[in-house]
């Protein structure tokens, strides 16, 4: 086979093989087909796309470039195509182990302006999220629950494609995506997937029915693979909850394992998450779901679950019951509203922005990104004039005027009650 003649092909919008799409992934991972040659052929698929027998050949040559991890249990796993204030991990995952679902969990670090959860749970010291395999298991049927990051084993040509696709326009493919996180999702050993795909302005897909597209494709990889894979559809127009930026993130996913947040679109999201995985998992439609959900908050089970969880994997889980003695930025600064009516929209890529904007700012080189906002009022809120709209956590007030100025596009303030936006838009078997 020529690499030239396959980039010719796709060229042509016709369809690879098996064998030739095997070709390109081990020859590029080997260094036998150059960047360039590469690069054409992935702007190549960025236009014509791929039929969905393509995406699941390119999928599982990527997944079997590394390891793949057999659990040997039956265990569940979530993944979030990123957002803002999305911390549903957290605050899934010690609840599903309360409720005798295991998980089994590989996290990412931040990409882009959406957050990670491998650097909120490492706010907690000395928290270990690289984990062999026998510790993984071990922790799994300790705790009912792990959360590690993925292992460099872990479908490396992933990782060299993405690469090349971040340097050449070729990241929105929704067939790159989807082979993308499926070679990595499959071969995380859970038996039981469920993709939260989300779009709107803090997600990857901007639109609805790109993001309804993507998770369509990544089911069907999936079922091709004979695994349970599942996902939904959901909103991120606007930041899920009120704390963004790592440290004020991982205190409202506290809040909310402590019963203290029962009404934020993160503490919704979240049980509506656990509700579905819990039917998965057990076969079960419990009509008495989401009360159990509740008792195993409010009984304190949930944030034990998650201090044992820390405290196995080597962290110090004192801050997950004194969230006072959490490392904090140096300034705090009121940023009011100049005048009054309702809040129309928080946007929530311009929000992430604006943190990212401030981590840049970091002149202390600190571990653990303290910059931050804390809004105190959500969609909906009817606010008056010089009524403070947020908190701004920061360790410098150097371009302090520039926060503000995108602070101020990110909010819309009108007169009229906004309608009402639905969470979740779809569920997709
Ligand atoms: N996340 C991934 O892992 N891959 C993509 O292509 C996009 C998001």
């Amino acid at each position: 086979m020529v690499m030239y003649d396959l980039i010719e092909k796709k060229r042509y919008g016709k369809e690879l093989s098996k064998e030739e799409i095997s070709f390109i992934v081990n020859g590029y991972t080997l260094g036998q087909i150059t960047d360039a040659q590469m690069s054409s052929f992935l702007m190549a698929v960025t236009i014509h796309s791929m039929t969905d027998k393509e995406t699941y050949f390119l999928t599982k040559c990527m997944q079997n470039s590394g390891e793949s991890i057999h659990l040997g249990l039956k265990a569940v796993d979530k993944h979030s195509t990123g957002g803002v204030s999305d911390t549903t991990t957290l605050i899934i995952t010690p609840i599903l182990a309360c409720l005798n679902v295991l998980v089994a969990k590989m996290s990412g670090r931040s990409l882009g302006f959406t957050g990670g959860t491998i650097d909120k749970l490492e706010v907690f010291p000395g928290y270990i999220a690289s984990q062999n395999l026998l510790n993984f298991k071990k922790l799994i049927k300790q705790v009912g629950c792990s959360i590690v990051s993925q292992s460099a084993q872990l479908a490396p040509a992933d990782k060299l494609i993405y690469a090349l696709r971040d340097k050449t326009a070729t990241v929105d493919s929704i067939p790159l995506i989807a082979s993308s996180v499926m070679s990595k999702k499959l071969a995380c050993g859970a038996s039981i997937i469920l993709l939260d795909v989300k779009y709107g302005s803090g997600a990857f897909m901007k639109k609805k029915s790109d993001a309804i597209n993507l998770a369509k494709l990544m089911v069907k990889i999936g079922k091709m693979d004979g695994k349970e894979v599942f996902a939904i559809v959901s909103n991120m127009n606007v930041p899920l909850d009120s704390g963004i930026g790592c440290v004020d993130e991982v205190k409202c996913a506290l809040d909310i394992l402590k019963g203290n947040n029962t009404t934020s679109k993160l503490a919704k999201l979240s049980k509506q998450l656990v509700k579905l995985l819990y039917e998965a998992y057990t076969g079960i439609h419990d009509k008495d779901i989401m009360q159990k959900i509740e008792e195993v908050i409010h009984s304190g089970k949930a944030i034990e679950k998650l201090a044992q969880m820390i405290e196995c994997q080597g962290g110090d889980a004192s801050y997950v019951m004194h969230t006072e003695l959490m490392p904090h930025s140096k300034y705090t600064i009121e940023w009011k509203s100049d005048k009054a009516g309702y809040v129309h929209h928080i946007d929530a890529y311009k929000i992430a922005k604006v943190v990212q904007h401030l981590k840049s700012m970091n002149i202390s080189n600190e571990l653990k990104p303290t910059q931050g906002l804390k809004l105190t009022v959500d969609v909906g809120s009817r606010v008056n004039a010089n009524q403070i709209l947020c908190y701004i956590h920061t360790n410098s007030k150097n371009n302090l005027d520039d926060i503000i100025k995108e602070l101020e596009s990110a909010f819309v303030i009108k007169k009229s009650r906004p309608r009402e936006q639905k969470l979740i838009a779809k569920v997709i078997r």
